[in-house]
């Protein structure tokens, strides 16, 4: 969806995932959904430039009955080589999204364990939570890349400089799934 006309219909909850261009968003769909290749793993940052919906059907147990969550793809942050006006199409495309759409439960920030938590990144939180108002849940990725004992270092480092709930920065690693 590149306007609010293209949102999908019909309530159904939703999750947005959103980082910097090359944080490994696309792996982290293609893991959570279990499909190599549903979102596009990058080969040039900073190319989608559109919201992408997807609908999952899930079962929270083996015996559950299938439920549906919505999530939806933002466009990617951060990457350099954009012009202003690309990203002053970026962030309008996602502050009428973030903003104005209903359906949103949370937004899923995804940052990069192996380095603090970047300016573009608190500046998303802060757009995200201070002036839209969301609850903001961290994934902290890639966590495959730090060795099993040290891997609380990162997610406390995340919890404490993004101003967390405990539980609200997630580890995450779509190599390990
Ligand atoms: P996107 O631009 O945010 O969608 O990032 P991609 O999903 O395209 O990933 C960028 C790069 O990071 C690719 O080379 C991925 O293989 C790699 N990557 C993504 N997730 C992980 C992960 O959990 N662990 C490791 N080790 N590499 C990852």
């Amino acid at each position: 969806a590149v306007r609010p006309e293209d949102w999908p219909r019909g309530y159904m909850p939703e999750l947005a995932f959103v980082g910097r261009s090359n944080v490994g968003k696309s792996s982290m769909l293609n893991a959570l959904t279990r499909r190599t290749g549903l979102a596009r793993v990058s080969v040039t940052p900073g190319r989608t430039r559109a919201l992408q919906f997807f609908e999952v059907t899930y079962r929270p147990t083996q015996t559950a009955r299938p439920r549906k969550v919505r999530f939806c793809d933002l466009p990617g942050y951060g990457y350099a080589k954009v012009s202003k006006t690309e990203r002053d199409v970026w962030a309008s495309m996602i502050e009428d999204y973030v903003k104005e759409r209903k359906d949103l439960q949370a937004v899923v920030l995804i940052v990069d364990a192996r380095h603090e938590p970047q300016p573009s990144d608190h500046d998303a939180l802060a757009f995200l939570r201070e002036t839209c108002g969301r609850k903001v849940i961290v994934a902290v990725t890639k966590i495959d890349k730090i060795v099993k004992s040290k891997r609380v270092g990162p997610i406390g480092v995340v919890q404490r400089e993004m101003a967390l709930e405990k539980g609200d920065a997630i580890p995450f690693s779509a190599i390990e799934g």
